[in-house]
C-alpha cells in the first residue's frame, strides 16, 4: 500500500475508533499496562487498547502471527505521527513491549515467540526485569542469582532488587548464574523467564523517592523453571542481556512519550511562577537563560533522533549511539524538571498539604523526584559515558 493512502485510513481509523477520552493527555493513574492484575482506569482505556491490539497496533512492527501490525518502520512512523496529531494516549506500555519482545524476536526460539509475544501485544502478561542484585548494579556480570541444572529443570536461588513493577507483574525475565566456574564472568549468565506465580518467589516493595511503591525486592527459593524458558544458548544470556539493554536505553531515550505528562508545558510554569515583565520576557534573566538553554538542548535532541532514524532507514545507524541519547535525555530531563522546580519557588518544595496545587505545583515536584532515577535505570550516566568513551577509544 501506497503510504499516502496508508496514511489516509489511518488516519480515518484512528477518528473512528479512538475514544474522545483517550484523546486527553495522560495522568499515571490513565496508564495501561495490562497483565493479569491488571485494573484499567476507565471502560474507555480498556477499549482503546483492545481495539488497538486487535489491530495489531499495539507492537506495530511486530509481525502478525506474534500478535503485531506488521508494520514497516515507515508506516508506524506514520501511525506514530497520526496518534500525536489526535492525542491519542498510547494504549499499552511495559517491559514486554518495550525490551522483552524485541529481545524475544532477536534470540527466542519459534515456540517462545508464539507462547509470550501475542500475550504481551493483546496487554495479558505483564513482565518485569530480574539484572540488578545487591553488588550487580553498574557491575551487571557480577551477579550471583543461581540456576542449577536439575536435568529436566532448573533450580533457581537467589535475589533480584529494583525490580519495577515487581509487584505488578505476572513473569520476569531474568539474569542468572548457571556457571560459577566460567574463565569469564560474563560467560556464566543465562538468561531465563520465570512465572512470578508461585510460592516459591516473594516480592517486597520498596518505596521510591517519588512515594511510588512499585520499586521491589524479588527473592527465588528454589523456584523450579523448565528448561524450555531458556532464551538463548546456555551461558549464552550475556549477549541477550546486552541486546535487550539497548531496547531499554532506546525507550529510556524518549521517556516524554511515555511518561505522563505536568498539567502546563515548562514554558506556562515559568510564566505563571516568574512572570513576564514589560518586554514580554521572563523577569528573571538566570532562569530565562536556564530555559532559553534547556529548550534548545530539546530541540537538538529531537533532531538528533530525527538523524538517527534517517540513519536507521538507511541502514547505517550504530546502536552503540542508544548510549549517548540514553545519557544526554535522562539528564536533560533532570534539567528541565529542577528548572520547573526554580520556577515554583517556595510552592515546589510541599511533599503534601493544601498550601500546595495538587495537580500543578505537587505534582511538579514528585516529577522532579521521579526525574533522579531515570539517569541511574537502564544504567547509570557514568556507565554510558564509560561506554561512549569506550566507543571513542578513549579511556574510562
Ligand atoms: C528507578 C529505577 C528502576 C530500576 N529498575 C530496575 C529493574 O526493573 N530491573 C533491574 O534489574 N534493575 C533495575 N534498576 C537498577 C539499575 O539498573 C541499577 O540501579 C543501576 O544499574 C546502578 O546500579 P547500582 O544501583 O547498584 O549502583 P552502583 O553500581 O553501586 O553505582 C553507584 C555509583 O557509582 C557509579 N559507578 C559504578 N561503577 C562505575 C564505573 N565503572 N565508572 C564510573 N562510575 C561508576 C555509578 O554511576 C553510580 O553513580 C532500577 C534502578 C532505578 C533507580
Amino acid at each position: 500500500m501506497e503510504l499516502d493512502q496508508f496514511q489516509q485510513e489511518t488516519r480515518d481509523w484512528l477518528e473512528a475508533n479512538c475514544p474522545l477520552s483517550q484523546r486527553q493527555p495522560a495522568r499515571s493513574a490513565d496508564l495501561v499496562y495490562g497483565g493479569r492484575k491488571c485494573v484499567f482506569p476507565s471502560a474507555d482505556a480498556e477499549l482503546w487498547m483492545q481495539r488497538m491490539a486487535e489491530k495489531g497496533w499495539t507492537v506495530p512492527t511486530w509481525a502478525v502471527e506474534y500478535g503485531g501490525g506488521g508494520l514497516s518502520s515507515q508506516q508506524a512512523r506514520l501511525l506514530k505521527k497520526e496518534m500525536k496529531r489526535l492525542g491519542c494516549r498510547t494504549p499499552l506500555l511495559g517491559h514486554g513491549i518495550w525490551m522483552l519482545g524485541p529481545a524475544l524476536l532477536e534470540f527466542g526460539s519459534e515456540e517462545q515467540k508464539r507462547e509470550h509475544l501475542p500475550k504481551i501485544a493483546r496487554g495479558e502478561i505483564r513482565w518485569c526485569q530480574g539484572y540488578s542484585e545487591p553488588g550487580a548494579g553498574s557491575d551487571l556480570a557480577s551477579l550471583r542469582c543461581r540456576a542449577d541444572d536439575k536435568g529436566d529443570h532448573f533450580l533457581v536461588n537467589g535475589q533480584k532488587m529494583w525490580t519495577t513493577d515487581g509487584n505488578k507483574a505476572d513473569w520476569i525475565f531474568c539474569l542468572v548464574r548457571t556457571d560459577f566456574d566460567a574463565p569469564k564472568k560474563q560467560a556464566g549468565i543465562s538468561f531465563l523467564l520465570i512465572d512470578m506465580d508461585q510460592p516459591s518467589v516473594t516480592v517486597r516493595p520498596i518505596p521510591l523517592i517519588d512515594g511510588n511503591e512499585d520499586f521491589c525486592d524479588t527473592f527465588f527459593d528454589n523456584v523450579e523453571v523448565p528448561k524450555a524458558n531458556l532464551v538463548g544458548e546456555l551461558n549464552g544470556g550475556w549477549g541477550v542481556a546486552k541486546a535487550l539493554l539497548v531496547h531499554e536505553r532506546e525507550m529510556m531515550s524518549q521517556l516524554q512519550e511515555y511518561l505522563p505528562g505536568l498539567p502546563r508545558s515548562i514554558e506556562e510554569y515559568a510564566r505563571q511562577y516568574v512572570g513576564l515583565g514589560g518586554d514580554g520576557k521572563l523577569v528573571d534573566s538566570v532562569l530565562r537563560d536556564r530555559l532559553t538553554q534547556h529548550l534548545m538542548n530539546q530541540q537538538a535532541m529531537g533532531l538528533s533522533h530525527q538523524r538517527a532514524y534517517a540513519e536507521g532507514m538507511a541502514g547505517v545507524l550504530d546502536m552503540r549511539s542508544v548510549s549517548y541519547f540514553k545519557a544526554f535525555a535522562t539528564e536533560e530531563d533532570k534539567r528541565g524538571a529542577e528548572l520547573i522546580v526554580a520556577f515554583l519557588g517556595s510552592k515546589g518544595w510541599g511533599w503534601e498539604g493544601d498550601s500546595f496545587d495538587q495537580a500543578v505545583e505537587l505534582a511538579a515536584t514528585r516529577r522532579f523526584l521521579l526525574s533522579k532515577v531515570f539517569s541511574i535505570g537502564g544504567g547509570t550516566t557514568e556507565i554510558q559515558l564509560n561506554l561512549i568513551a569506550k566507543q571513542l577509544g578513549m579511556p574510562d
